[in-house]
């Protein structure tokens, strides 16, 4: 079961302080801080929220976007789009390290089973 912990956050457009709860292991496998933690907020959920968290699950950011009928200002479809792919970066990062470990398995596994006397 994950852990959760409550922060807080000022938001601009509701003009007040509001509740989140963030999984505990939000930290877990990333190595750039702070990074952008993205969900939809508000009655009916149509704010985009953007909070930048640190590496102790501190919120060092908030940005907040009302959506509206044309949907999402270019600008910040665009700041969307490099999150995204600071994202994937991150994932690609993870993936080339995981490739790498089993390389280092598949190594030790094979040296082992040489020494085996057959
Ligand atoms: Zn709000």
């Amino acid at each position: 079961m994950t852990d959760y912990i409550t922060k807080q956050y000022n938001c601009k457009i509701c003009n007040k302080t509001h509740k989140i709860e963030l999984p505990k292991d939000l930290c877990k496998g990333r190595t750039k801080f702070p990074f952008p933690y993205v969900f939809l907020h508000g009655e009916p959920k149509d704010i985009l929220t953007i909070l930048y968290i640190d590496k102790d699950l501190q919120i060092r950011g908030v940005e907040v976007q009302q959506g509206t009928n044309d949907f999402f200002s270019k600008e910040y479809v665009v700041k969307m789009a490099t999150n995204l792919s600071d994202e994937v970066d991150r994932l690609r990062e993870e993936n080339v390290k995981l490739m790498r470990e089993i390389d280092d398995l598949k190594d030790k596994y094979k040296k082992q089973m040489e020494r085996l006397p057959y």
